[in-house]
């Protein structure tokens, strides 16, 4: 009777191992599965109309994003500056007067990034750390002058070229996934639109809206 009764748990034990190789039960981690994450940026601001259109549209949904500022359009604009860190989106550097750093010396690319850095600080108290080289094209000579994340992207709708809200949603959230950077640029309407747009649909798709620092250092 013993011998059948061990007999019987030896079967079942084997029998369960069997189907938990067939069958794994998944990890925690694996059920509980983290949202997909994205980030919205936005370079070439601030601009008066549509960069505030699209913080209150984002602050309305609270969801954070990436601002490349240019340096020379933040003046008159401070009230913008303060509400993106208010907000609490990532404000970073897009150069004094969007310049192609790769065609030009040292000294004067160091200067286009400084002066933007100080017309960011005065306004947030925090020196950037993230900058966005305008057309992607970083100086690599200016790494050991500069101490700042070079920023590039994974998607781009060219939405200053086309300038068509449909076109630049359709194109961003069909090509979108997780842990992207999406590049936009918040002085056209159409592009603010998109954004706002893009924003409810991969909300819906579970997306979650951080900043270019958090996808980073994920
Ligand atoms: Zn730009």
């Amino acid at each position: 009777m013993k011998k059948g009764l061990v007999f019987c748990c030896v079967l079942l034990l084997a029998a369960g191992i069997i189907y938990l190789r067939k069958y794994p039960v998944p990890a925690v981690s694996d059920k509980v599965q983290e949202a997909k994450k994205v980030a919205l940026t936005f370079d070439d601001g601030p601009h008066q109309k549509y960069t505030k259109l699209l913080l209150d549209g984002l602050r309305e949904r609270n969801v954070k994003a990436t601002f490349f500022l240019i340096g020379e359009s933040i003046q008159g604009k401070e009230e913008l500056v303060e509400q993106m860190k208010e907000d609490g989106h990532l404000i970073g550097n897009h150069t004094y007067t969007h310049v192609q750093l790769s065609k030009m010396g040292k000294d004067d690319a160091c200067a286009e990034i400084w002066k933007t850095n100080t017309a960011i600080y005065d306004i947030t108290e925090q020196i950037p750390c993230f900058i966005r080289p305008p057309f992607g094209e970083w100086n690599e000579e200016l790494s050991c002058a500069v101490d700042m994340s070079v920023v590039l992207w994974d998607i781009d709708p060219q939405d200053w070229k086309y300038k068509d809200t449909k076109r630049v949603r359709d194109y961003v959230v069909k090509n979108v996934s997780d842990g992207d950077i999406i590049l936009l640029h918040d002085v056209y309407k159409t592009s603010v639109e998109a954004a706002l747009q893009i924003v409810d649909i991969l909300t819906e798709e579970g997306y979650e809206f951080v900043t270019v620092e958090e996808i980073i250092f994920d």
